[in-house]
C-alpha cells in the first residue's frame, strides 16, 4: 500500500467496501516497464481499470490503449486519447461496434477468424489488422484457455487473405495468460510468432509489428519475477528470433500498471465457527465475490490481507463474501491465516486489488452497492 493511501484510509475513514487507488503509482509502473522494454510501445489493457483518473494521467504519459469495446473506446477518447493511440484488441466484435470505431478514427484491429476478418473489411476498410495465435498458457494464475486465437496455420491464411481485401496485414498478437509467472512462456511465444512472420515474407507479406499482449504478473501472496526479468527474457528471444531486423513491437500490460496502486478496505461483518472444537475460523467481510473479487475464483487470484492485529498469533481461516451464496467464499482451500483478535468492525486491507476488480462488481446483488472508488 503507497503511503499516499495510507493517509488517505486514516484520514478520510471512507465508508466500505471501498477501493483507493494512487494514480502516481499508475505512473510509477508506467515508467518501470518502460525502463524494462524501452524498444516497446505500451498499449495499457483499459479492462483491467478503465477509470478516467487513470486514462487521463497515462494520456498524459503518451501511452497507447488496447480497448475490448466500443465503450471502452469511448473512453479512452474522453480522457483525451487520439484515435490513431487506440487498438480495437478484442477478436470478437459486433460488425456495428467496428464501424464505430472506425467512424471515431481508430484504425487498428485484432482478429483471429475468417468471419472477423470479413467484417473488418467491410466495416473497417484498409485498416491495420493484425492476428491472433493461440500460444500456451503454462504458468499463468489466471489463463485465458483456447478462447481468443487461432492456429498458425490458421493465422497465416487470414494474413494472406488481409492483403487481398486491402486491409493492411499489420502484424501478429498473443497473450500468454495473465498473472503470467513464467518469463519463458513470452520466449516460447515470440519462437512461434517470428517462425510465421518469415513464412509470411516469403509469402509475399511482409508484417511490420509483434504484440505480446499482457500477463506481466504482480506481487499478491507470493513472490513474482521482476518487470526487468520479463523485460529482458522478451528483448533477447527478439533479438534471437529477428536478429536486427526487429519489428514494431508492442505490450499490453493491464494488471501490472494498475493492481499494486489500489486498495480495497473492507470491513469484518463476522467471525465464527462451524463447531465447537473447529480450529477454522470463517471471516466474513463486506465485499465478496460479487462486489468484485471475481479472481478468486478458484481461488485463482491470491491477495495478501492487512488486519489491526498483525504480528499477532494467527489461526486458520476461511474466507467470505456477505452475499446468500455459497460460490461468495474466498478462500476455503489456500490455507490462509488471520490473527486471532480478529472481530466484526475491524477494517481489513486487501493489497494490490486496483487490477480486475470495480468493473467486476455486480450491480446490487442481494441489495449490496458496486464497489466506492476513490482516486487520489
Ligand atoms: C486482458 C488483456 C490484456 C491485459 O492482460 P494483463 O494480464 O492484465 O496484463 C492484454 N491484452 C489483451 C488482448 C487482453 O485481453
Amino acid at each position: 500500500m503507497t503511503p499516499k493511501v495510507a493517509r488517505y484510509l486514516a484520514d478520510t475513514q471512507p465508508a466500505t467496501p471501498c477501493l483507493v487507488l494512487d494514480v502516481d503509482r499508475v505512473e510509477d509502473n508506467f515508467r518501470r516497464i518502460q525502463a524494462a522494454m524501452p524498444a516497446a510501445r505500451i498499449y495499457y489493457a483499459v479492462k483491467a481499470n478503465p477509470a478516467a483518473p487513470i486514462l487521463e494521467r497515462l494520456v498524459g504519459l503518451g501511452s497507447f490503449f488496447d480497448a475490448a469495446s466500443f465503450p471502452e473506446v469511448s473512453m479512452c477518447l474522453a480522457a483525451g486519447a487520439a484515435p490513431e493511440a487506440i487498438s480495437y484488441g478484442n477478436t470478437i466484435k459486433r460488425e456495428r461496434d467496428i464501424a464505430a470505431a472506425f467512424a471515431a478514427g481508430v484504425r487498428m484491429f485484432a482478429f483471429d477468424s475468417e468471419a472477423e476478418l470479413d467484417k473488418l473489411a467491410r466495416s473497417a476498410p484498409g485498416s491495420r489488422v493484425y492476428c491472433r495465435i493461440l500460444v500456451g498458457n503454462d504458468g499463468a494464475e489466471w489463463p485465458l484457455s483456447r478462447k481468443f486465437g487461432c492456429e498458425v496455420e490458421m493465422a497465416r491464411g487470414l494474413m494472406l487473405k488481409a492483403a487481398e481485401l486491402g486491409l493492411d496485414p499489420y502484424g501478429l498478437s498473443f497473450h500468454v495468460g495473465s498473472q503470467q509467472t513464467r518469463t519463458d512462456a513470452y520466449e516460447a511465444a515470440i519462437a512461434r510468432v517470428a517462425m510465421l512472420f518469415t513464412d509470411l515474407e516469403e509469402a509475399g507479406v511482409k508484417l511490420r509489428m509483434v504484440n505480446l499482449g499482457g500477463g506481466y504478473p504482480v506481487r499478491y501472496k507470493a513472490e513474482v519475477p521482476e518487470i526487468d526479468d520479463f523485460g529482458a527474457a522478451i528483448m533477447g528471444a527478439m533479438a534471437t528470433h529477428f536478429g536486427n531486423a526487429l519489428p514494431e513491437i508492442v505490450v499490453e500490460p493491464g494488471r501490472f500498471l494498475v493492481a499494486d496502486a489500489g486498495v480495497v478496505q473492507s470491513e469484518v461483518v463476522l467471525v465464527s465457527r462451524k463447531g465447537a472444537d473447529d480450529p477454522v475460523r470463517w471471516v466474513y467481510l463486506d465485499i465478496g465475490r460479487f462486489g468484485g473479487l471475481a479472481e478468486t475464483e478458484g481461488e485463482a487470484i491470491k491477495y495478501a490481507f492487512r488486519t489491526p492485529h498483525d504480528g499477532e498469533e494467527e489461526g486458520p481461516v476461511t474466507i467470505a463474501g456477505p452475499t446468500c451464496d455459497s460460490t461468495d467464499t474466498l478462500y476455503e482451500r489456500s490455507h490462509y491465516r488471520l490473527p486471532v483478535a480478529l472481530r466484526d468492525g475491524d477494517r481489513v486491507e486487501l493489497l494490490a486489488t486496483g487490477a480486475y476488480v470495480t468493473t467486476y462488481a455486480s450491480q446490487r446483488f442481494n441489495g449490496f452497492a458496486p464497489l466506492a472508488e476513490h482516486y487520489i
